[in-house]
């Protein structure tokens, strides 16, 4: 096995059991590796740290599976950290019974590069670094006894790949798909989810819980869903008894299977949903001149600010939206208002939110701070994993 040698004193972030060792952070290579395999990771001073994921073609040049210098890369464990992952989701109150859940987050359950999500019989996988790709099968055996699923659908297709090196690769990789649409129910709601063309894995799993809060919010309230996807929030807020929803996205193939969802779901007043396809930053414009008002407004936009380096374009955007949310609000109104922009924190995003309701000219607090739910859980070690935030604002 190569040996990774550290440059001096870049120890410490390892130490602190951050998985991610850049390329600056390396002293030296000893011995031959290729993309993926496991190397032993020295401090300069020749202590074991514990072992790694190469990855030559990456900025993140190795990624640490285990920071135990006597544990070893190989099925068992794989086979030991899904095992883990999965029970830790099957005795939280909050995710037992759900049939559409994350079950490995990457990072923070101790497999970098590694997503799977289950929904129903089929469980999603998306391998994003070199060391996850070369272990594969062991992830796939691992899950496969972990849950008991008939189906592994393969959904490596992420922009991310590329800089692991790394092809695109989809398809079933373990059993057969189910027959026709694969639907989950989710808190009662019926939603149809498209693991080979959907966005993400199929399904924007992380808004789960902040979904059924809104949906509780909604009792007695017309309500606004901008970037609605397939209109998860939208028939929520109907089955929390919303008077009227009207659900904005670009995408006609989304709507579409909003439609579908919301025709999956009988018990729920298809007469109270209004549908526009549309770019959310004209719609919020004419929604004005219509003199339309709502009295909850929900804006969850796509990843605005994938890194750093573009924080500034998307706080303008992020801030414009806002800004004509709050004032399509009625008094008492509800804005809830989310960030899934790894390149924009919480506290930058507040800051966004406050400028916007000054611009719009309202007053607001805010009566909940929201995140991804528990299933996406955040490692201590890695706090970067944090991508979603949501602001529940209320209005005077
Ligand atoms: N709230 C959804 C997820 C939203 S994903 C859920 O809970 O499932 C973001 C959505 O924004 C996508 O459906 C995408 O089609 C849509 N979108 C992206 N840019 C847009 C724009 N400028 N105007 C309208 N919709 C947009």
């Amino acid at each position: 096995m190569a040996e990774l040698i550290l440059a001096p004193g870049k120890e410490r972030s390892v130490m602190r059991r951050h998985p991610w060792i850049f390329a600056g952070s390396v002293a030296k290579l000893a011995g031959r590796s290729k993309p993926g395999d496991t190397v032993e990771v020295f401090t300069e001073h020749g202590k074991l740290m514990g072992r790694a994921a190469f990855s030559p073609a990456s900025q993140i040049r190795a990624r640490m599976w285990s920071f135990d210098p006597a544990e070893s890369i190989d099925h068992g464990f794989f086979k030991r950290r899904v095992a883990t992952s999965v029970a830790r989701r099957a005795t939280h109150p909050h995710l037992a019974g759900q049939d559409g859940l994350r079950l490995i987050h990457g990072e923070s359950d101790g497999l970098p590069g590694v997503i799977a999500d289950r929904y129903g019989q089929v469980v999603v996988l998306q391998l994003t670094s070199a060391g996850a790709e070369k272990w594969r099968d062991a992830i796939v055996a691992g899950l496969v006894q972990a849950t008991g699923c008939t189906c592994v659908y393969e959904r490596s297709d992420s922009d991310v790949r590329k800089l692991e090196g790394l092809e695109p690769c989809t398809g079933v990789i373990f059993g057969e798909m189910p027959e026709g649409p694969l639907v989950i129910s989710e808190n009662g709601v019926r939603m149809e989810v498209d693991v080979a063309g959907g966005h993400k894995t199929g399904f924007y799993l992380d808004q789960r819980d902040n979904r059924f809060l809104t949906g509780q919010l909604s009792a007695g309230r017309s309500v606004l869903n901008c970037f609605c996807y397939t209109a998860g929030f939208s028939l929520q807020a109907l089955a929390g008894g919303a008077t009227g929803v009207l659900s904005i996205d670009s995408s006609g193939p989304a709507l579409e299977t909003a439609q579908r969802n919301l025709a999956l779901n009988p018990q729920l007043d298809a007469s109270r949903a209004e549908w526009r396809e549309a770019d959310v930053f004209e719609a919020l414009r004419s929604l004005r001149t219509e003199e339309r008002k709502f009295d909850l407004i929900i804006l969850d936009p796509p990843k605005f600010a994938p890194s750093a380096a573009h924080a500034q374009r998307a706080a303008r955007a992020y801030k414009d939206i806002n800004i004509l949310g709050f004032r399509l609000l009625n008094p008492g109104g509800i804005l809830t208002t989310y960030s899934c922009s790894g390149g924009i924190g919480l506290e930058l995003f507040q800051q966004i939110v406050a400028g916007s309701a000054v611009d719009a000219g309202v007053d607001a607090r805010i009566i909940h701070r929201l995140g991804a739910g528990p299933d996406h859980p955040v490692g201590l070690a890695v706090p970067e994993g944090e991508y979603l935030k949501g602001l529940v604002c209320q209005v005077d």
